[in-house]
């Protein structure tokens, strides 16, 4: 019988773990030993590791009913490797554990693969080990991702300081309007079968939620024009979060622009017909995978010229506050808000 036609039961364990890794090539030189053995063996040698782990639950996390294996897999990816960006650091090896229920074919598990690899190909990340489980109760998949930086490049959320403009990459909120929609199509789906998506013209939206890429081409940028943010945190949890992680851990305030922060053209008419205030889309909204920095003022004539980057605010004392300036000159002040604990806020 051919590796092809058989079911994840006939391979066994190690038999899937060799069917989905035989076609792995190292990329990196410190990988010095990836999948095959009973750990991997990195070389960092004079550079610090910068790690970090992240799981996603189905039925928490993502949702298969609409999530294509394949985009669930480059999605888990880059959700790790995002958070190494947002330290100024370079990701080079992952390690993936999965827990996947007996439902599951094995093409399902190739395509889940083929998205990790693809992600791992552009990205420039090695695939250096992991395990692989039966579970009773859904899917989980656990990512650690490892990477490289300098002691003297290296940006943690502590930096900031008075007067230091505050900036973001990209747009924000259409990564949370794209779930909206397909939670939306979903719920239709359910009470009548008979009648397809309506998905049509919410290509940007969708492709935010379901296929986020992550801020590689930023990090180049610093370090091909010699930025050094003196903070920055990766938005995954919506910009109203993000921005008060960085002032908590500087202990400093802030003012953010209304009319500053970048939303997508498809995303503010999508927020229309959900009745949804765009920039509170932006602000409570999640998985984006923009990065949010802090840079000097002196540091200014650098960035300004780089369209994906826009300065939406700058930081105060801490005594300041937190706040939303809207164009009317209306304070408000900012509330942490994970994008999962969102909901039905509008703009009634
Ligand atoms: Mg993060």
């Amino acid at each position: 019988m051919n590796e092809e036609d058989k079911t994840i039961s006939e391979l066994g364990e190690f038999g899937l773990i060799r069917h989905l890794t035989q076609d792995i090539r190292l990329k990196n030189p410190g990988t010095l030993k990836g999948v095959g053995d009973d750990a991997a063996v990195l070389d960092y040698t004079g550079k610090l590791v910068v790690v970090t782990s992240d799981m996603l639950l189905e039925g928490i996390h993502f949702n298969l009913m609409y999530t294509p294996m394949k985009h669930l897999g480059y999605k888990a990816v880059v959700s790790n490797i995002s958070d190494l960006y947002a330290m100024n650091a370079i990701p080079k090896q992952i390690i993936v554990s999965l827990a996947f229920s007996k439902k599951l074919t094995l093409k399902q598990i190739e395509n889940l693969y083929a998205g990790i690899k693809l992600a791992c190909d552009n990205f420039n990340v090695d695939l250096a080990g992991g395990d692989t489980s039966t579970s009773l109760t859904g899917m989980a998949i656990s990512i650690t991702a490892l990477g490289e930086g300098e002691k003297e490049r290296l940006v943690y959320r502590s930096g900031a300081k008075k007067n230091d403009l505050i900036c973001v990459t990209g747009d924000l909120g259409a990564a949370y309007l794209g779930l909206q929609l397909l939670e939306r199509e979903k719920k239709i789906f359910l009470e009548n079968p008979e009648i397809e998506p309506q998905l049509e013209g919410y290509d940007y939206v969708l492709q935010r939620q379901l296929k986020p890429e992550p801020r590689a081409d930023i990090i180049e940028f610093f370090r091909e024009n010699n930025v050094s943010p003196s903070a920055m945190i990766d938005i995954s949890d919506g910009l109203s979060s993000e921005i008060l992680h960085i002032c908590n851990e500087s202990k400093t305030g802030c003012k953010l622009f209304a009319e500053h922060i970048p939303v997508n053209q498809e995303a503010e008419n999508l927020a229309a017909e959900f009745n949804i205030t765009p920039i509170v889309a932006a602000l409570n909204g999640g998985e984006d995978y923009e990065l949010l920095f802090t840079i000097s003022p002196g540091e200014f004539v650098k960035i300004k010229d780089n369209k994906n980057i826009k300065t939406i605010g700058h930081i105060t004392d801490r005594e300041n506050g937190h706040h939303l300036i809207t164009s009317d000159g209306t304070f408000i002040p900012l509330q942490a808000q994970g994008w999962d604990t969102f909901e039905n806020i509008t703009d009634k």
